[in-house]
């Protein structure tokens, strides 16, 4: 239960396993064409959505260089590991950097970044995080597209962990670049990434120099026009790919997110019944993360749960190594999951000397499943 890369359907296992076959073919370009129906589906869009054969920061990449000049201005709104990766690309890529700042595990205000807007009216694009995947915070992307939106800032943002898993509307809510990984809620192995790009993020990006080859979106776009790809795409994932939409679109994008909010209502109940206390000031649908109990050894505590459970869950990242631990529950992960997870909790704070209530964290839990 870690946030990518996440177990993967037996079908999309089995899609790999196939023999090569040609990409410019009818037979590959339906699978193409298919698989970007898929996304537009999960994705809650109209817009193009590319494929591109990269993890998921190779798309976070092409968003920045094909959204700012060279010399531009960026707001990147920063509060844990993956936003400030939205400030390092920026600065590779000669982009001046306006922050906005929270500590981690709190949630950006959008007011704070209409009063950014209003300061700086060169800002060219806001670069922020729906699932910060290193607090757990779940941020609040339709308030913070309503004051972007009036604004010729363009909306970017990070949804590689969080969409398929969490609310998401990308063209309601005004996201003009999507960014979205296949090992996290997409259930498929690492390689692909995806990005949902607005009428006017293209014509953004017909309007500036970018400095990019491989990922010159230009490029996409006229091979979307086909259901093609500009070079060879990673055929056996693209196959993976096509096999876990089906899954996602058999139940449906809607339902699978009141259902994950239920998921992540109960692991929350359970998790603070028995005590602990949520890292995140607005938790995330898709992942939670937990502060480890005074004089709980973080390491041993984690090889615990895997050693005697099998049960994987991530540790912390930068400031917060050693202080939190992060379940997630996205694509494959059910209610017995939920259920069993916070029981091997129990047990496990019980064994490290905790004064927990063997039962009291399941039954918390189990409530919010019976409702
Ligand atoms: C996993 C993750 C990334 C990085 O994706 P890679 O596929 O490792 O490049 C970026 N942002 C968020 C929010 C993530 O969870």
């Amino acid at each position: 239960m870690t946030p990518g890369p996440t177990e993967v359907p037996e079908s999309a296992l089995l899609g790999m396993a196939r023999q090569m076959s040609h990409h410019r073919t009818p037979e590959f370009r339906k699978l193409l064409a298919e698989a970007q129906a898929g996304l537009k589906h999960v994705l809650a869009t109209q817009n193009d959505v590319a494929i591109l054969t990269s993890s998921g920061t190779g798309a976070m990449e092409a968003a920045v260089v094909n959204a700012v000049p060279r010399g531009g201005k960026a707001l990147v709104l920063e509060s844990g590991k993956f936003a400030e990766r939205w400030r390092k690309l920026c600065e590779v890529f000669g982009i001046e950097v306006v922050r906005y700042e929270v500590p981690w595990g709190e949630a950006f205000q959008a007011d704070e970044v209409a009063r950014r807007l209003e300061q700086h009216p060169d800002i060219a694009a806001v670069f922020t995080t729906l699932l910060e995947t290193s607090t757990g915070v779940g941020h609040d992307i339709e308030a913070i597209g309503r004051v972007v939106g009036p604004s010729p800032a363009l909306l970017v943002v990070d949804g590689i962990s969080g969409v398929g898993v969490m609310e998401c509307r990308t063209d309601a809510w005004g996201i003009d670049l999507l960014a979205v990984g296949s090992q996290k809620a997409l259930m498929t192995p690492p390689g692909l990434a995806f990005l949902a790009i607005s009428p006017a993020a293209w014509r953004r990006i017909e309007s500036i120099q970018r400095p990019a080859f491989y990922f010159d979106l230009m490029a996409y776009r006229k091979a979307l026009a086909d259901s093609d790809t500009p070079y060879t795409p990673a055929i056996p994932l693209v196959r993976a790919l096509v096999e876990s939409l089906r899954k996602i679109q058999a139940v449906g994008i809607e339902r699978i997110w009141a259902e994950s909010r239920r998921l992540a209502q109960a692991l929350r109940a359970g998790v603070e019944t028995l005590g602990l206390r949520l890292a995140a000031a607005r938790p995330a649908d898709g992942m939670t993360a937990v502060f480890l109990p005074e004089g709980v050894d973080g390491r041993a505590f984690l090889q615990r749960l895997e050693g005697r459970f099998g049960l994987k869950f991530a540790g912390g990242q930068g400031p917060w190594k050693g202080r939190i631990f992060r379940i997630a529950h996205m694509g494959l992960v059910d209610e017995l999951d939920i259920v069993s997870t916070v029981a091997a909790l129990e047990l496990a704070l019980a064994e490290a000397g905790q004064n927990v209530k063997l039962g009291t964290g399941v039954a918390a839990a189990s409530r919010v499943l019976a409702q």
